[in-house]
């Protein structure tokens, strides 16, 4: 069984309405690559760039939903919402906020179980500080935050995990390539679905390590933050994750 190959761009709080060129510019590459592209943009931007993705091949998702599917939260989105504005996916537990929203294992799985209901693919990040991976720790703090956010029906989805070192985001530092193949082998053992499961790595991918990263057999795709800003970068790797496939 051929596992899906996804690229997944995160543009974190960035984006105007001028940014939503990018989507004219990305998705005639999407349209020649067997991986299937994905862009996380602001909630801000979010309809109009389901309305710029309609009829080509891109999705669209969020970066973040609440659990509840309404009530009063001031300033939050529900996973419903998302939906209604065009959403196909959303972002849950990544690191920026698991660190400035103080976002526990138990929330991510909430919100994941919510993101299901509502017709959403989850795509649950995971990933060890750097004192963590200094210590030895980080398969043991990944297989917690594995144990502790896979929603309850996990076994009768097929997931979507991001593996994403948070020493690795936005820094530049990209985790080795053996340690990427050892936790991508480490994470995908412990999924209920491994052989459809999709575990895409995430932290610092660029053009230039895009294709060494994708061409590891556990490797299914990437989380992308910095690099999804630009058209041309983005576009880089969605065309190294085409030659995965060849
Ligand atoms: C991310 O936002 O999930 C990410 C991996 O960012 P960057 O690619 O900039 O490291």
């Amino acid at each position: 069984m051929t596992r899906q190959t996804l690229i997944a761009g995160n543009w974190k709080m960035h984006g105007l309405t001028e940014a939503l060129g990018f989507f004219g510019a990305i998705a005639p590459i999407a349209a020649k690559s067997p991986a299937t592209v994905l862009v996380c943009p602001p909630a801000t931007l979010l309809q109009q760039a389901a309305r710029a993705c309609d009829g080509t091949v891109v999705r669209v998702g969020g970066q973040d939903c609440h659990a509840a599917p309404s009530g009063a939260h001031t300033g939050d989105i529900s996973a419903a919402m998302l939906r209604d504005a065009g959403a196909t996916h959303v972002i849950l537990g990544h690191s920026e906020r698991r660190a400035d929203h103080g976002e526990r294992d138990a929330d991510i799985r909430a919100k994941a179980e919510a993101a299901l209901a509502a017709g959403l693919v989850p795509v649950i990040c995971v990933g060890e500080t750097l004192s963590e991976r200094e210590a030895g720790r980080e398969v043991e703090i990944v297989a917690g935050q594995l144990a502790g956010s896979l929603p309850e029906n996990a076994a009768s989805v097929d997931l979507v995990i991001a593996y994403e070192p948070v020493w690795a985001i936005g820094t530049g530092l990209t985790a080795s390539v053996a340690d990427v193949a050892s936790m991508h082998a480490a994470i995908r053992e412990r999924l209920p679905n491994p052989a459809t499961s999709c575990i895409l790595y995430g932290g610092s991918v660029k053009p230039d390590n895009a294709a060494e990263l994708l061409g590891l057999a556990d490797v299914d795709g990437a989380l992308v933050g910095g690099a999804s800003l630009n058209a041309s970068d983005f576009t880089a790797i969605i065309e190294a994750a085409s030659r995965k496939r060849e």
